[in-house]
């Protein structure tokens, strides 16, 4: 007959294993038990983005309510991702839309294509476009990831958004 050699043994190694285990996981439930929860509500909470966040994008205004924008497409040309659109006119001189010779008669961004480097903002040569903290971006429709100027564009000086701290610099 054949001995049964380390049986006992090895099912007492199991059980230590087995409670080992099991106390790591408790251990590890009562660690973060009163630790302070990472998770919110939303959209009842908010969350508040950091001063550098990059979200959606925004043409501001100068005080007298010209666009900063000149039409330059230097955006454009910095974009990774071929997001941007710009398609420059010549400032009609009876009712000036920038200071320059030029503006942006048609600004587009894809946000489906953009990815948020902040190049656009980097590149451009008049703090134009900024990136706000504005984060809910979701959609149903295709079509409503393509903002158009009047999507971008502010409607008054006073509702430019700040500049980022690296900007302000
Ligand atoms: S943030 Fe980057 S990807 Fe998005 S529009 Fe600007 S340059 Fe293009
Ligand atoms: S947003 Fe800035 S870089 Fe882009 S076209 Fe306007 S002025 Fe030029």
């Amino acid at each position: 007959m054949a001995k049964n050699v380390g049986g006992s043994g090895s099912a007492i190694k199991k059980a230590i294993n087995t409670i080992r285990s099991f106390s790591i996981g408790l251990a590890t439930t009562f660690k973060h038990l009163y630790r302070p929860r990472v998770t919110m509500q939303y959209p009842e909470e908010k969350w508040v983005p950091y001063p550098r966040f990059r979200g959606l994008h925004q043409l501001r205004r100068y005080h007298d309510g010209l666009e900063m924008c000149i039409g330059c497409s230097l955006c454009e040309a910095a974009c990774p991702s071929d997001a941007i659109f710009v398609e420059p006119a010549e400032n009609p001189p009876d009712d000036p839309k920038s200071p320059g010779e030029r503006y942006a008669k048609t600004y587009t961004i894809n946000m489906l294509r953009c990815i948020f480097c902040g190049f656009c903002v980097e590149a451009c040569p008049t703090t134009a476009i900024v990136m706000t903290g504005e984060y809910e971006l979701a959609n149903y429709d295709r079509e409503d990831f393509i903002y158009t100027k009047d999507r971008l564009l502010v409607a008054s000086p006073e509702d430019n958004a700040p500049l980022s701290p690296l900007e302000s610099v």
